[in-house]
């Protein structure tokens, strides 16, 4: 079959939805597009058995009860949900959380302003791999702690933290633990019980969902999660987050889950032979190629590699037809390098120098292929004008045949 162009390498950002995902969706915009909150009709309730329906598919990929699932707009109002609705609701028992510097925006920003409100908030550092261990959460905890959050798997270089051991401290503890989920669910079996997960964030579009649709898990027993709201209004989802539902949104997020739990193990051992496969065909044709991220504790689509003496923006713009993510966030305003990144202990030249590729469903081994000779080419080019790589290669030569 012919390569179609450009290819999405780019899954950690968003994926399409699945066309399952779409077809179940569907009825849901045109006849069925009841108020599921509407009680006194057929309209009404035929939103409302979808949503039902979708909340369970959910809760079955996590291991929790349909009730538990309070349904939102994305991963970032959960986390907005999850960690400012604790901080508010458990403020006369303590003002300290435990987060770390590489959790996403979601997490890191209300973190911060929970900080200017008052909150003493402790930023772990990764070790160099991007993980947290249990140890350092464990040593973080005070009295006055009274929530944990931790990501699942990080975004940018897929590490997967030890979220059932930090689960098992907080348990003992008594401290309410949030994890980020979004990266993770779909994607590694997760068990809120097993994990001991009191709060936790997902997102349908990165599980080949829908965009703008999500929910945060609450854990409603053993022990209770009580949550300040953070939208008043009519009620809805048990009065954790009022607004009309988005019934086709929710269907396909329920979908999503609901396929996501039936492939994920024959997908994850597909995807980790591709990145793999696009890992050695890249460095068995560049030198000087590192990888961001944990070898082996890392989603099995993701590989976040730095080509030193090449600049990440430079590289992506050589590779016009392959859709990938830089470590410098060029995108934004500033010419920071991830944060992410710098915080695992990389230099800013090897920052600047990564990219992360992110394979999905859709990902084939003929693009792996034709990704790999593109990266190689490119990297070759862009280091033929690199004076440094120059200088580099003369230092290996000289140590060789020293
Ligand atoms: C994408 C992402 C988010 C944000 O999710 P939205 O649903 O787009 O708001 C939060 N956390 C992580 C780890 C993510 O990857």
């Amino acid at each position: 079959m012919a390569l179609k162009l450009p290819i999405y390498f780019d899954h950690n950002a968003t994926t399409p939805v699945d066309r399952r995902v779409f077809e179940a969706i569907t009825p849901y915009l045109t006849e069925h597009f009841g108020n599921a909150a509407s009680r006194n009709h057929p309209f009404g309730w035929k939103a409302e058995a979808g949503v039902e329906n979708a909340r369970r598919q959910i809760a079955d990929l996590l291991g929790a009860t349909p009730k538990d699932i309070v349904l939102t707009s994305g991963a970032t109002e959960a986390d907005n949900l999850a960690i400012k609705g604790v901080a508010r609701m458990y403020r006369d028992k303590g003002n300290h959380i435990i987060t770390c510097v590489s959790e996403h925006k979601a997490v890191i920003d209300p973190c911060k302003r929970l900080a200017e409100e008052g909150f003493d908030v402790t930023w772990l550092t990764p070790d160099e791999f991007g993980r947290v261990s249990p140890e350092q959460v464990s040593d973080a905890i005070t009295d006055q702690t009274i929530l944990i959050s931790i990501m699942g798997a990080n975004n940018e270089v897929g590490s997967i933290n030890p979220i059932a051991a930090i689960g098992r401290i907080a348990r003992d503890r008594g401290v309410f633990f949030h994890t980020d989920a979004t990266q993770a669910v779909g994607k590694i079996p997760i068990n809120v019980d097993e994990m001991c997960i009191d709060l936790l964030s997902m997102s349908a579009h990165k599980i080949y969902g829908p965009k703008g649709v999500g929910c945060l898990y609450v854990r409603r027993r053993n022990p209770r999660v009580r949550l300040r709201c953070q939208m008043d209004g009519g009620g809805h989802e048990r009065g954790m987050r009022s607004g009309t539902l988005n019934v086709p949104g929710i269907v396909g997020l329920g979908q999503a889950c609901s396929i996501a739990a039936i492939e994920m193990s024959d997908e994850t051992q597909r995807l980790t032979a591709l990145r793999d496969r696009l890992q050695a065909g890249i460095s068995a044709g560049l030198d000087f190629v590192t990888l961001n991220g944990h070898p082996t504790e890392r989603l099995a689509g993701t590989a976040n590699l730095s080509f030193a003496y090449v600049e990440g923006e430079a590289l992506m713009m050589k590779m016009k037809d392959i859709a990938v993510s830089s470590g410098s966030a060029c995108t934004s305003a500033s010419l920071e390098p991830s944060y992410v990144l710098r915080s695992m202990g990389v230099s800013d030249e090897l920052a600047h120098s990564s990219i992360r590729f992110s394979l999905g469903r859709s990902t084939t081994i003929e693009e792996v292929d034709y990704v790999v000779a593109q990266v190689i080419k490119a990297v070759i080019e862009l280091r033929e004008l690199s004076p440094l790589y120059e200088l580099a290669m003369e230092n290996t030569d000289s140590t060789t045949s020293a």
